[in-house]
């Protein structure tokens, strides 16, 4: 046993020995392991690291007005036009005779408005990881109750909804109230506002990861209405699905739209954007080795 342990140590310290030389030889300085890799390059405190990109924020909205999108803001409804949306057409929607083309809802004075019967709605691009905004209303002529009373709903990869209905003291079953996703999880508590009100969703989406017909990470989900948490980093179960327990698929596409839900319901939607988000966290600093004490006015 010794000696397999002595010659296992002795091996090793030759490698390290061989590795030193390479790195020699090679000119090898400090600037390479200040390289961005997934193993954390970096130092606590290294000012080699680089900068975050620059963006530049937007403006909050009001009831009476939209607010602006950050910079870098893929802008989806800005209140003009639907040219970056379509028809939501699936294969068997074509078979049964609706043709794939232009979105067909409604705009006016700046809203998007669902057209009764028209079917849902998707954007042109698809999507990975998301940051979101979005704001909806509903109209004060309340009609219908529990799922039937101002339905819609927002589909991220065209698949995981997040539900948009009216629960201004109206009650549904908790897994299908706005905020839930949909058939999964309630929100955590109810933050609606009152029809006729604008209504914030501001979401965080990450896409599921797979290694092969594994999921390693199931897709997650946080969520602000009107700027309260109602959905924290919750993991979804699968796509969402109508009374059945759902689960994941063995393939899963890499990116997918955004889609709307035609319910059968006026809902009104307005200034919709996205980000697209790049893994996180970044590596975390690697070690404090070589970090100097900040001065005190910088910690
Ligand atoms: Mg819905």
């Amino acid at each position: 046993m010794t000696g397999t342990f002595y010659g296992l140590r002795s091996l090793a310290a030759s490698c390290l020995i061989l590795a030193a030389c390479v790195s020699l030889a090679c000119g090898a300085d400090e600037s390479s392991t200040t390289k961005p890799s997934s193993g954390g390059s970096y130092e606590v405190h290294d000012m080699k690291r680089p900068q975050p990109e620059v963006v530049t924020p937007g403006t909050a909205s009001t009831n009476e007005q939209p607010g602006k999108p950050p910079s870098d803001a893929v802008v989806l409804f800005d209140g003009k036009d639907l040219s970056k949306w379509k028809a939501d057409r699936t294969e068997k929607d074509i078979k049964a005779g609706k043709p794939e083309g232009p979105a067909d809802w409604k705009v006016e004075n700046g809203e998007l408005i669902v057209n009764f019967g028209k079917g849902n709605i998707r954007t042109n691009e698809e999507f990975r990881d998301v940051q979101l905004h979005l704001e909806f209303w509903h109209p004060t002529d309340i009609k219908g109750s529990s799922q039937g009373r101002g339905n819609s709903g927002v589909f991220f990869m065209g698949m995981y909804e997040l539900q948009v209905l009216d629960n201004y003291e109206a009650e549904t079953y908790a897994d299908g109230m706005v905020g839930s996703m949909y058939g999964q999880y309630p929100p955590l508590v109810n933050a609606a506002r009152q029809p006729g009100q604008w209504q914030m969703y501001d979401v965080i989406f990450r896409a599921p990861r797979y290694e092969g017909e594994k999921v390693v990470k199931p897709a997650r989900m946080t969520v602000l209405f009107n700027g309260v948490v109602v959905q924290d980093n919750t993991e979804l179960l699968g796509p969402t699905r109508h009374k059945l327990l759902t689960k994941y698929p063995k393939t899963h596409p890499e990116k997918g739209p955004i889609k709307l839900q035609d319910h059968g319901h006026p809902v009104r939607f307005r200034n919709i954007w996205v980000r697209e988000l790049k893994e996180t966290p970044a590596p975390a600093a690697r070690s404090a080795a070589g970090a100097k004490e900040p001065p005190a006015d910088a910690k």
